[in-house]
């Protein structure tokens, strides 16, 4: 085995191919090529197969990487592939959009002197390849049972959750307000990242499982949560973040100024075949304009890279922050600067300029001041550093906050933090009310796909586990 691995000392790290910028710019369609057979087969023989590998560790679903890395090495596929969907619903999923610099990749111990693994690409490669030879199949449970369990959100999340509460063999519905399953996967992330036919073949996986989907069903209009709970032996909550956060300067109220979700639920949209009144009449299309995004994460990121393909006249991103101090994936960064955005760092708005709409931003250029208690250096105006840039659509990244889910959910009684999001139980993902658990977003804060799956499959478990009590203790009582 040995031989086949260990090769990274002879061995570059190479990713797979990058469409030329200029293509890319051009459509909506994922921007690396798949590996092939060969390349997938000598990138995964660099891994060292450390004895305590890092790069698992970090992986916030715990993958088995330098088994299934072995496995792909030795011309295994099938076998690496059952070993990567054992702790992964997604795989594939992840591959193509875990920020892998900042988690798995980033902790390849080989990274330090030789570059990481690339991790994030075998994996794809594995399970892209599994659906290609109808490896990966419904899942046929070995026992059906009676208890049902009710999911609100069909997002990464929630999806987990039914797929694992499913192969155990209870009767899941998952009940999502959108009318296609797959939350910020099919509407908030950008094609480009993540091709939206990859996302529909896990959605009819779990339909030809069993799973029950009941879409343009909003949990606090067409049933409260209360509601559910009758309905369902048990609850679990997977709604995500969707209050967008604002900024309050002068013309914040102009037209032309978007909140980010808005105008990529748009672009998804469109690119879904739907009509998008608002993208049809200019609203939310970047085309011929002077485009600024306010904002440094990954929303941000995928804002500017939409309006790059939609034909935009210019494209800025305003961070107040550096480079190096913005939340959003490095790799990112550099795909956008190769397409062509303008990167203004150390910036923020002061003012939106205009008469009914915008027609420019007046921005202060910033320095990095002392750190605060979190440690990070707090952006300080630089005085009379104000200047104007030309803005015909301004889109607002700031980040998401928690929806009031109790009032939402008609359930005051349900507990949220000061920040209002679910509080769960951490060893049980349970909320304070019985036989109700909460995942995901709407409990971590805006966070990532791969940790709403490890939730969803946490909380599967400790579901399972609070349902066969339940079942023993209602047997019980029946026979006294
Ligand atoms: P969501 O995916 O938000 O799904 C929640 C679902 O609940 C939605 O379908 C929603 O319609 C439904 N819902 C909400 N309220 C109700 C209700 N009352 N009744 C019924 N249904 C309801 N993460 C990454 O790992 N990599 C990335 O590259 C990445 N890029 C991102 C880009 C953007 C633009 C955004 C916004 C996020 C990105 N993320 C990324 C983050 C990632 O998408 C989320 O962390 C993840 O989707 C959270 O999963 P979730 O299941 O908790 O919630
Ligand atoms: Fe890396 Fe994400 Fe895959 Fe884990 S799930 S191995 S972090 S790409
Ligand atoms: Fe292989 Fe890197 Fe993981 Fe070590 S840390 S097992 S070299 S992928």
């Amino acid at each position: 085995m040995t031989e086949k691995m260990l090769k990274f000392v002879s061995l570059e790290k190479k990713m797979p191919t990058k469409r030329a910028a200029d293509t890319r710019r051009q459509d909506f369609d994922e921007i690396y090529d798949e590996f092939d057979n060969d390349r997938a087969t000598e990138q995964a023989s660099r891994c060292s197969q450390c004895g305590i590998p890092y790069c698992q560790v970090h992986c916030p679903v715990q993958n088995n990487i330098p088994d299934w890395l072995m496995m792909t090495a030795a011309g295994r596929l099938e076998e690496a592939y059952e070993v990567s969907q054992a702790t992964n619903n997604f795989p594939e999923i992840c591959g193509r959009i875990c920020p892998q610099d900042r988690l798995c990749e980033g902790s390849c111990v080989i990274e330090k002197g030789f570059e990481s693994v690339t991790i994030g690409a075998v994996e794809k490669y594995i399970t892209d390849t599994a659906w290609e030879k109808g490896w990966v199949k419904p899942t046929v449970p070995s026992v059906e049972r009676e208890q049902t369990v009710g999911i609100i959100g069909a997002g990464p999340g929630g999806l987990a959750a039914a797929d694992q509460m499913r192969k155990m063999g209870y009767q899941v519905h998952v009940y999502d307000r959108y009318d296609r399953v797959g939350g910020l996967m099919i509407y908030g992330i950008p094609s480009f990242k993540l091709e939206k036919e990859v996302v529909e073949k896990r959605a009819k996986l779990l339909k030809d499982s069993g799973v029950t989907f009941h879409l343009n069903f909003e949990v606090g209009r067409e049933a409260t949560l209360t509601d559910l709970r009758a309905k369902h032996d048990a609850v679990i909550i997977a709604t995500g973040v969707y209050k967008s956060r604002d900024i309050s300067v002068p013309g914040s109220g102009l037209d032309g100024i978007v909140p980010a979700l808005e105008y990529l639920t748009a672009s998804n949209r469109k690119g879904l075949g739907d009509s998008v009144p608002a993208f049809e009449n200019g609203t939310l299309n970047a085309s011929g304009k002077n485009v600024v995004v306010i904002g440094g994460g990954d929303t941000a990121m995928d804002c500017v890279r939409t309006a790059v393909r939609q034909g935009a006249k210019s494209v800025k991103c305003l961070y107040r922050r550096d480079r190096k101090n913005m939340p959003g994936s490095l790799r990112e960064v550099g795909n956008a600067e190769e397409e062509g955005v303008e990167f203004v760092w150390l910036s923020a708005p002061k003012a939106f300029l205009g008469d009914g709409r915008i027609t420019g931003v007046k921005a202060i250029d910033m320095h990095l001041g002392i750190a605060d208690s979190t440690g990070r250096q707090v952006p300080v105006e630089i005085e009379g550093s104000e200047h104007d840039i030309p803005c015909d659509l301004a889109i607002k990244a700031l980040g998401f906050d928690a929806e009031d889910i109790p009032q939402l959910f008609d359930e005051p009684g349900l507990e949220v933090s000061r920040w209002g999001t679910v509080s769960v139980n951490f060893k049980t993902s349970m909320t304070n009310l019985e036989g109700v658990f909460g995942i995901g977003d709407i409990v971590r804060g805006a966070s990532l796909v791969v940790w709403a799956i490890r939730d969803g499959r946490d909380a599967a478990e400790s579901v399972h586990r609070y349902l066969a009590e339940k079942l023993i203790s209602e047997q019980t009582e029946l026979a006294s």
